[in-house]
């Protein structure tokens, strides 16, 4: 079946084709007719597989039928995202379907001055795209009505109705209608939290796409055995025997993401970070340059393992293991986007090894061992270009800093 064949509005249609997509997904193609029919629909497909689409096309069609010309009464559509970033993917998708139509789209998200948002949400806005904390902030002003909500989707939704966003998740339930249309998509799901999504609609769709493995069949993944102290070693070789190409590295915190660039520079190798504690003006950026190859090695933390959609990551290595297997799903994700390839390698320590017992054994399978021999593990080792030696010293340090401002902050913190 071709996009042609739908039958949503013939300016949603040119917009697919000016995107150059020629046939659905199998997401796609399985999702967007109950959603036309108005169904709640939990959906669960691998990353890269088309799912901001399987969505975004279904809702501006029904919108756009729905809406009285002229009429600026209120926000129909809320999708609801875990990050700045993703809220902002989101959109611009949302807006490149949305462009030979009437219907607009808006994002709101926290880390920028409220005051242009509340100015455009008082224009008139039909889809919100938004993260939590700021679209609270906004409802409890009552700059943000969302008594006219008719839909309501969750984009990487396991993540949205977990610990840290059941409870937002919940008071933004009771804003919002009860008669709606409720639409759940992730990659990832457990038992637990489908039940919880379950809880949440009436007799919702259950569509789910190779469930078997859960990673995404056109990324190539492996786990090499390093020792901690070892793993910029084979960080520095990996870029060096990939020049040119755009690499993804995903550590376990903030200060590892710093440490990692700081030991990089000192073998000329120039990096970005990108974590929760930078600005969201220089997040944004960062993440311009790396999308448009700019910036070819990225550092993050997890904020960015969730949905970002880059084009040409060819490579994602876990400096650090991630906490979960779906963690893992993820990170590794955000290379083999749509027909690309991908490959990600993860560096495991002795330290590391139960954990990634653990992502293995949810995973339901065994990820693939890179053997290093004795050799070339030291030969990789002596390869660096730091001629200084001095790696756990800087580690050192680095600790120390972080000791210090720690013991600073706890003394800022008043007495009760
Ligand atoms: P997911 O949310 O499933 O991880 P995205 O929605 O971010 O995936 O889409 C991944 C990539 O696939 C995007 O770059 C998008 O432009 C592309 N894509 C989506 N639908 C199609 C399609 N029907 N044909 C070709 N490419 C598509
Ligand atoms: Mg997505």
């Amino acid at each position: 079946m071709k996009f042609e064949d739908y039958r949503i509005a013939d300016g949603i249609k040119t917009s697919i084709s000016k995107l150059g997509f020629k046939k659905p997904t199998d997401i796609q193609y399985k999702a967007i007719p109950p959603i036309l029919k108005g169904e709640d629909v939990l959906a669960i497909a691998q990353t890269g597989t088309g799912k901001t689409a399987a969505f975004a096309i279904p809702i501006l069609h029904i919108l756009q039928e729905r809406k009285i010309k002229g009429r600026a009464d209120g926000i129909k559509c809320l999708v609801m995202a875990p990050t700045h970033e993703l809220a902002l993917q989101i959109d611009s998708v949302f807006k490149s379907l949305a462009n030979h139509t009437r219907i607009t789209t808006f994002c709101i998200h926290g880390g920028v001055d409220q005051e242009p948002q509340i100015a455009q949400l008082n224009e008139g806005v039909d889809i919100l795209i938004a993260t939590p904390g700021r679209m609270f902030d906004l409802v409890s002003q009552g700059a943000l009505l969302l008594k006219r909500v008719e839909i309501l989707i969750l984009d990487e939704a396991d993540h949205m109705l977990d610990l840290g966003f059941i409870k937002d998740i919940n008071d933004l339930m009771r804003h919002l209608p009860r008669k709606r249309q409720t639409l759940f998509f992730s990659a990832t799901i457990n038992e637990k939290i489908k039940n919880l999504a379950y809880s949440l609609v009436t007799n919702a769709i259950r569509i789910q796409i190779s469930p078997k493995d859960p990673v995404a069949k056109n990324i190539e993944h492996a786990v090499a055995t390093v020792k901690m102290d070892d793993k910029r070693f084979f960080l520095e070789y990996l870029i060096k025997d990939h020049p040119e190409k755009k690499i993804l590295i995903f550590v376990r915190t903030k200060v590892r993401a710093e440490r990692v660039k700081k030991a990089l520079e000192r073998v000329d190798i120039s990096t970005d970070t990108i974590h929760s504690d930078k600005l969201q003006k220089d997040r944004e950026l960062i993440m311009q340059n790396f999308r448009s190859g700019d910036l070819k090695i990225l550092i993050a933390t997890d904020v960015s393992a969730r949905g970002i959609d880059i084009p040409n990551v060819e490579y994602v290595v876990n400096y650090d293991l991630p906490e979960s297997s779906e963690q893992y799903v993820h990170r590794v994700g955000r290379t083999g986007r749509a027909n690309q390839r991908g490959q990600a390698v993860s560096f495991c320590s002795d330290e590391e090894q139960e954990l990634l017992k653990e992502i293995e054994e949810n995973l339901g399978k065994p990820i693939m061992r890179i053997e290093i021999s004795k050799n070339d593990y030291q030969s990789t080792v002596n390869f660096t270009e730091d001629k200084t030696h001095n790696w756990k010293t800087i580690m050192k340090e680095a600790e120390e800093g972080e000791e210090i401002r720690k013991k600073k902050r706890k003394k800022r913190r008043p007495k009760k």
